[in-house]
């Protein structure tokens, strides 16, 4: 059976649509990871994530959208980055045309953290049209169920975390030799309890926040299984509930 909505003819997409209420959508960036991962990572990962976790549960998973909020690592070539309010307009509308053809359970693959605060917007505001949308992020999950993988200076931006992934599901772009550690500066004017508008640059020169030469494609691969899993329950549960049950009503 397919699932990937770009392989189905029209005919196939109703047959898909006419049975079912469920769509994953997955997001990311095209953005610096260091010297040693490919400017993907974020859109390929969330990609391999979502057709995984589609084809195990014959959901219909859509085209990745590559390009996201990045423009804090506009420094390093080859950063493609688009604004929010562009960032959110796009997967809004998106959701909406899946919409039109009774969509109404949308789960969205986020790979890159920079997207979130436009992704909640989004999720918020279809939630208001009865169409419920929820954003999946992999490394919530290692924080919850692989917390001794690794360490916290591996779990930076481009670090042994990511890279693992790289190497687990795209090896042969990934050039570990280039790999590199560095511990994070911290801006003069930093003190506890401030947010400071600045960019990856200000913090790193490779473009790594921490240590990612111990990255393994074994620990890519157990990362990749234990978030598939977790994503497929997830997309499990949403079937399993009606939709009444996920948008908002008034008291009774
Ligand atoms: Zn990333």
């Amino acid at each position: 059976m397919k699932v990937m909505l770009h392989e189905m003819s029209w005919t196939e997409a109703k047959g898909y649509f006419e049975k079912n209420d469920i769509a994953i959508i997955p997001v990311g960036s095209n953005e610096q990871h260091g010297p040693q991962n490919p400017l993907g990572t974020d859109h390929l990962i969330a990609r391999a994530i979502a057709e995984e976790t589609a084809k195990r549960t014959g959901t219909l998973c859509l085209q990745v959208i590559p390009f996201g909020v990045s423009s804090h690592h506009k420094q390093f070539w080859g950063t493609i980055y688009i604004s929010p309010k562009t960032f959110k307009s796009y997967v809004k509308e998106t959701c909406l045309a899946l919409s039109y053809y009774g969509v109404r359970k949308i789960v969205i693959v986020n790979g890159h953290g920079g997207n979130r605060c436009a992704l909640v917007e989004v999720a918020r505001e279809l939630r208001e049209k009865e169409v419920f949308v929820s954003i999946f992020q992999w490394w919530s999950v290692v924080d919850k169920l692989l917390p001794n993988l690794f360490e916290l200076e591996e779990r930076g931006h481009a670090a042994a975390e990511e890279t693992s992934m790289n190497l687990a599901l795209h090896p042969q772009i990934v050039d570990m030799n280039k790999a590199v550690n560095e511990e994070p500066r911290k801006h003069s004017v930093q003190t506890e309890g401030t947010t400071l508008s600045l960019d990856t640059v200000d913090h790193t020169s490779s473009g790594v926040f921490g240590k990612s030469t111990t990255a393994s494609p074994e620990k890519g691969k157990k990362i990749f299984e234990t978030v598939v899993n977790e994503l497929i329950k997830h997309v499990n549960l949403l079937k399993e509930t009606k939709i009444e049950d996920l948008i908002s009503k008034p008291q009774v």
